[in-house]
Parts: structure tokens; sequence; C-alpha cells
């Protein structure tokens, strides 16, 4: 995307969220009776219990909470509309995959309003921590209560199909904030964009979590470009963590998600200390609908080895969303 247009749409935004505070958005309720139609696939409720029995406190990096719409309405400007999949099917498909703990990383579809993500960690009892979208029209004041309210990291998407790059300036003042209060930023890229963002990667003053193994497409195989920019930079930069999870976005052959192993096996046998894993529930934007017990079940075959399983999944999101043991 054109650094115009992205300010074009920073500026849409902002006037968006005004409106939804103060009352507005029910203004345009006829647009946006078509638009919360959900598009896409709805997750599968029938969540499979998987045969790998995760460690105790293990911890699902990556999973979101959609709703309800009703109460947690979705931001206008979305590049999608979801099915609603609140905190009681949150906690339900976890207690079915065996996991005790989560980071919820609020969608880009809530903008800058993290109260959907700041409401399931409030009653979490301290199991869940939280990623949120924060830009120049979040205070200090703000990312403050954030940090005291369990969040400990931002997220940027450069994808294509969630609208294209920030407006880097505004990335560049946000992620500087971050660190100071101790977060990291998430990164969520196309495979192909990998290469070009090396340098910025490099020069960032926080860690940084590569989401779902740089979704690199499986048959492009373990030497394509992307994914050996993605293994060199978790090899040599300290501050570069990697997310094993959306096997099925980097699966070209579907479910099972076999053949997104050989690049999970190759990152953990790179650096398992800054890996993390995520589900990735209740999959926005797939094309396969995978089963979260089958995806628990592929976490032996990225790291068969019980010490490391327990590094990616207990010891390393412990360090760096700060939970308490
Ligand atoms: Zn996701």
């Amino acid at each position: 995307m054109k650094r115009r247009e992205a300010l074009t749409r920073m500026a849409g935004v902002a006037g968006a969220t005004l409106a939804t505070a103060t009352g507005v958005r029910a203004a345009d309720g006829a647009d946006d009776a078509k638009k919360l139609t959900p598009s896409g696939l709805a997750p599968d409720r029938n969540t499979k219990i998987p045969g790998f029995k995760a460690p105790p406190g293990s911890i699902d990096t990556h999973c979101h909470i959609f709703g309800p719409a009703a109460r947690y309405p979705y931001s206008p400007k979305r590049s999608y509309t979801p099915f609603d999949a609140g905190l009681d099917d949150f906690r339900e498909v976890h207690a079915r995959m065996g996991i005790e703990r989560a980071v919820i990383v609020n969608p880009s579809l809530y903008d800058i309003d993290a109260r959907v993500a700041v409401d399931a960690i409030t009653a979490s009892d301290g199991r869940y921590r939280g990623v949120v979208n924060i830009d120049d029209r979040v205070s200090d004041t703000e990312l403050d209560a954030l940090h005291k309210a369990g969040i400990r990291g931002c997220r940027f998407n450069f994808v294509k199909h969630l609208g294209g790059f920030p407006d880097m300036a505004v990335f560049d003042r946000s992620v500087k904030r971050a660190a100071r209060l101790g977060w990291h930023v998430v990164l969520h890229f196309d495979a192909k964009d990998l290469p070009d963002f090396y340098p910025l990667l490099d020069g960032l003053p926080l860690p940084y979590i590569i989401d779902h193994m740089g979704r690199v497409p499986a048959k492009d195989g373990l030497e394509q470009k992307p994914f050996k920019i993605l293994v060199d930079l978790l090899q040599r930069d300290k501050k570069c963590y990697v997310k094993l999870s959306g096997a099925d976005r980097v699966s070209s052959t579907g479910a099972p998600f076999h053949d997104a192993v050989p690049f999970a096996r190759r990152l953990v046998e790179t650096a398992a200390d800054r890996l993390v894993w995520g589900s990735d529930w209740p999959h926005p934007n797939v094309k396969t609908m995978p089963n979260d017990g089958d995806l628990v079940d592929l976490i032996p075959m990225f790291a068969p080895d019980a010490g490391t399983q327990k590094q990616i999944l207990v010891d390393n999101p412990m360090r760096l969303y700060q939970f308490e043991a």
C-alpha cells in the first residue's frame, strides 16, 4: 500500500473510533447489518482430544476472542467479519486441547479497542496475557494501563489481506513506546516480503516475534529465500522469536498439515530458546479450517524431545509474557 493510502486509512479509522465512542455508530446501521454477516469459515466446534499431553503450564501464545459483536463491536473499518467466538468457547477449546494458559492477540478488526482482551485477562486469574494494536491515538497513560491489565506486546500487520503495510513513521514511534514498557512487537508478514524487511528487523529497539513461521509456502521447500532469511534472523539476532503456528497456513497439501513439519523442525534445530507456539483459534481467514486437536498433535512432530517441548510451550513464553510461576 502506498503511504498516502495508509494515511487516509489511518484518518478514517480514527474518525470511526471516535464515532463508536460517542455512540454515533448506530447511524450507519444499514451498512452494518450487511457487514455483520460473517465471511469465511466457522471454527470447528468438535475439538478432538489430542494424543499429545502438553506439559503443565503450557501457553498458547496466539489465539483470538471475537465478540460477541453485540457486546464488543467490531471496527467499522475492518477488512473481514468473523464468526463470533467468545470467551466461553475460548475456555472450552483450551480445556479440550489441554492447554492451561493463553496470550490473547487482539485482532485487527478491533483496531485499538482492547476491551475484549483486557476483560478476558481480568477474569483469568493470571492465566491470560495479551497483545494489542497501538498507534499515536493511544496515550502514554493508556499504555501504562494496558500494561497493568496484562498486555505485554503490540502487533503490526504487514499482510495484504489485512490492509498491507502500516505507516512506518507510526510504527517506529509505537515500537519505541512499547520498548519503554519492556514489551515486544508481534509482526505478521507475507513470506515474500520478509527479505525486504530484514534491515528493519535488525534495527528494532525491542524483541520481535514473526508470526506463523513467516507464512512460508511449504511447496516452495526449505531452500526458498524467505525461509532462509527467517532461519538466518533466528540464528543471529537474539531479539528474534518465531511463532510455531499457522501450520495450516504454511501447508500446501492440506490437513493434517504434515508438510509444515520440516519447517518447524528446522526452526527448532536453529534456536529452540526463541520459539513459542500458538493455535490461532478460531482461525480467521483460512482456506481449510483446522481442528485444534490436530494442531496440538503436531507439537511432538515439531519438537520430539520433552525438554524442548517445555522450552517452547512453557519457559520461552513465560519469559516473554512475564507470566507468574
Ligand atoms: Zn491469528
